[in-house]
């Protein structure tokens, strides 16, 4: 098992850089996401890691020992890919082992590596089967069965669930997270889809444009984005993003939006004045006639127990996700409410989260 360490990592092809410098630290055990848009340096941070592509800049260590220009051989590292080649015409146990028949292992010792990783995945069953003939879940299980016979002391994984329908998806995460559980390898996990991210993850990376721009827990990067593109990239609906001109001090318990008063979390540092933008979740939005800010019902999208209200304000479109049992009437004014301490707050030209008290988890819950 093993500690990642990757510091100042970068990554150029010709003019461009793929990997800006980034730095991360991945505890021995963890179940760590990397998630980002398409193209944003996921794969090729993962690639460097694996030992598959050279740095162009930066270092990489396995637990505390440089490894930067190992070869992948020499890494300990497995690597599981999307579209993992299987030999059809060799068993499923052939499969498994053939990483250690290619080490020289003695066929006994195989046989024994083989049927525990047969064990942990549970498909014993499965060991005399040829592998042509099999379900893409239960390939998916051989192909992982192949990376953990050597007992290595990290697993990559990239997007190794891109193949599989929703449905089939949603039950390899649970397993894939299980497993973890059992074996406690430290895992890198590289995908865009921020459900696999938050459901499976202990820590997440989220990346854009080659840079990282927030490392957290599940919690930590949904309640307390760092930045405007993380608030936007994690939660379906995102987070709604009002913009105003508005000074604040210090333990100002409001900010003026336009004219009307709307309270927040105390901010922790002296700021400028200058354009902010207030961050809300949908599920942090209530109708009430008391509410200064205002807007017309443009849609309802119906969920099942909650509801998806779309409001045209003066200030943009703000989706609440409000109980099922809320009547509403697509175009009647209504009044939105914002649940105070779970607000954000960002400077407009940055991008950056503007420290709060909810930074410091005060008011959470
Ligand atoms: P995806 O999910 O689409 O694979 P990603 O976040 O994994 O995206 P990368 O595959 O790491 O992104 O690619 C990052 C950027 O680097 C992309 O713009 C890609 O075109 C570029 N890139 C990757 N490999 C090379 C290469 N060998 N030569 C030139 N450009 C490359």
């Amino acid at each position: 098992m093993a500690q990642i360490r990757v510091e100042n990592l970068r990554k150029s092809f010709d003019q461009f850089t793929a990997v800006q410098g980034s730095n991360f630290t991945i505890d021995d055990g963890t179940f760590f996401a990397m998630l980002g848009p398409s193209g944003c340096g996921k794969t090729t941070t993962l690639r460097m890691i694996a030992g598959l592509e050279l740095p162009t800049d930066g270092r990489i260590l396995l637990d505390g020992e440089d490894v930067t220009f190992s070869r992948a051989a020499a890494r300990d590292i497995a690597f599981v890919f999307q579209f993992f080649a299987l030999y059809p015409h060799m068993n499923v146990a052939d499969n498994i082992g053939f990483p250690l028949k290619c080490q020289g292992m003695a066929r006994r010792e195989i046989r024994g590596r083989v049927a525990e990783t047969a064990r942990l995945l549970r498909i014993e069953h499965l060991l005399s089967k040829k592998t042509s003939g099999l379900s893409g879940g239960d390939r998916q299980r051989v192909a992982l069965g192949r990376a953990m016979v050597r007992r290595p002391k990290a697993f990559l994984m990239d997007e190794p669930l891109g193949a599989l329908d929703a449905e089939f998806r949603h039950l390899m995460c649970r397993e894939l997270r299980d497993l973890h559980d059992r074996i406690g390898a430290t895992t890198i996990y590289v995908t865009h889809d921020q459900l696999e991210a938050m459901s499976m993850a202990d820590r997440i990376a989220i990346m854009n444009g080659g840079r990282v721009e927030q490392i957290g827990s599940p919690q930590e990067v949904y309640d307390r984005p760092a930045c405007l593109f993380v608030a936007d990239f994690i939660g379906s609906p995102p987070m709604n993003f009002l913009r105003f001109e508005g000074s604040l001090q210090p333990n100002d318990e409001a900010v003026s939006f336009h004219g009307a008063r709307i309270a927040v979390p105390a901010i922790r540092e002296p700021r400028a004045a200058g354009p902010l933008v207030l961050g809300v979740r949908p599920e942090h939005i209530r109708f009430s006639d008391a509410a200064e800010v205002r807007g017309s019902v443009f849609g309802a999208e119906y969920l099942g127990t909650t509801q998806i209200v779309t409001v045209d304000t003066g200030y943009g479109r703000v989706a609440a996700r409000l109980p099922s049992s809320t009547t509403v009437r697509i175009g009647e004014t209504v009044g939105l409410a914002f649940r105070s301490e779970r607000l954000s707050l960002f400077d407009a030209q940055s991008g950056s989260a503007i420290r709060t008290a909810i930074h410091e988890g005060v008011g959470h819950g």
